[in-house]
């Protein structure tokens, strides 16, 4: 086993533009494309991979991610297991990139070692069934696209219409489906709405309510008081030091890999969040099979998955991840398992090898 080599990993980074298969719309806007940095590391013959999916509502984008990356490429050192003195190294910003290298180091780990990564976490394979999520649209709308879903055991809806109807539409796609409906208002709602909303979410059934208000609102406590149905935070928690706060304000956290910074500080919120009695879900941003590869890792870990990521997607350029039964398992080859050389549909093949160091166009 080459645990260390002599010469210092080498990082190669490009912008990635996805194509949705379909609009993706929510309460703060709507998009057909988004961009991802992916990131290579080298340690000697092995190359790990990863990808920087940039939270847009900090401010992150892919070129700040790609910028942090290239920045911050003479820093990783030999040694790919050393992911404390490597997160040590790295400034504490741009946590997509963050989770881009954590992810290459990780699949750079389990290559070396011949393991999946869940197995050198020491973790399960499966996890809960993912979540596919129905946009923000009219209440027929919503029903319509609701009633066409076939593979999925549970559906998560878009909610913060800002215009009295949220619960309308949740009552619409109640009326043509029997399975789990969770809702995320992404920060729409004011108290009031949401003391008035909840009760009648509950009667409909849905499970938990992902943030209902804005980031930081001082009445969150009070709503988690009066709240039927567990809430649960996004925009709210980031990493390990939110996650005490957020048990004041809710019942459960929404971890995801682009916030937290990776798999490694991750994994300590779930942990986290289990001493404090917290639910944990994981959650994605709309990422290829790259990103989705590196959360599946340790979807074990929680109670519920939002990981519909890369299925969302017009083509998954790294396929890997399995979709079986409503799970997105891990791979079980060596590392996160995911291989490039998709073919796009307009011919041209993704490529991650070494000569592909290209700069966004
Ligand atoms: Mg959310």
């Amino acid at each position: 086993m080459e645990t260390t080599s002599v010469a210092p990993m080498e990082l190669s980074a490009r912008i990635v533009t996805l194509e949705l298969a379909e609009t993706f719309v929510i309460s703060r806007g709507a998009t057909e494309t988004e961009d991802v940095a992916q990131v290579e590391l080298r340690h000697g013959a092995v190359s790990g991979f990863g990808e920087a999916a940039p939270v847009d509502y900090h401010g992150e984008t892919a070129e700040s991610a790609l910028a942090y990356l290239e920045e911050h490429a003479s820093v990783l050192g030999d040694d790919p297991f050393a992911l404390d003195e490597i997160g040590a190294r790295l400034p504490p910003r741009e946590w997509a990139a963050r989770a881009a290298i954590d992810a290459a180091l990780h699949d750079l780990q389990g290559k070396l070692v011949e393991l999946p990564v869940w197995r050198l976490l020491g973790l399960r394979r499966a996890g809960p069934p993912t979540s596919w999520t129905i946009w923000l649209g009219d209440p027929d709308d919503m029903a319509r696209r609701a009633a066409k879903v076939k593979d999925f055991s549970r559906l998560k809806l878009k909610l913060g219409g800002r215009d009295g109807l949220d619960v309308e539409r949740v009552r619409a796609v109640r009326g043509v489906t029997e399975v789990p409906l969770q809702v995320d208002v992404n920060e729409y709602w004011s108290f009031d709405e949401a003391r008035d909303s909840l009760p009648r979410l509950a009667e409909l059934g849905v499970e938990y309510c992902e943030q209902p208000l804005p980031e930081g609102d001082p009445d969150g406590p009070r709503l988690k008081a009066a709240s039927p149905i567990p809430i649960y935070v996004d925009e709210d928690c980031h990493h390990l030091g939110d996650v005490a706060r957020c048990a004041e304000r809710a019942h459960g956290i929404n971890i995801k890999l682009a916030k937290s910074g990776g798999i490694r500080e991750a994994t300590r919120m779930a942990y986290a969040a289990r001493a404090l009695g917290l639910g944990v879900m994981l959650g994605c941003m709309i990422e290829s099979g790259l990103g989705i590869s590196a959360a599946a890792q340790i979807a074990s870990l929680c109670d519920h998955v939002d990981l519909d990521g890369n299925l969302l997607l017009a083509e998954d350029p790294w396929p890997g991840v399995e979709f079986v039964e409503g799970v997105q398992l891990p791979s079980q080859e060596p590392g996160l398992g995911v291989r490039t050389g998709a073919r796009h549909r307009d011919g041209h093949v993704t490529t991650a090898s070494r000569d592909a160091h290209v700069r966004p166009g």
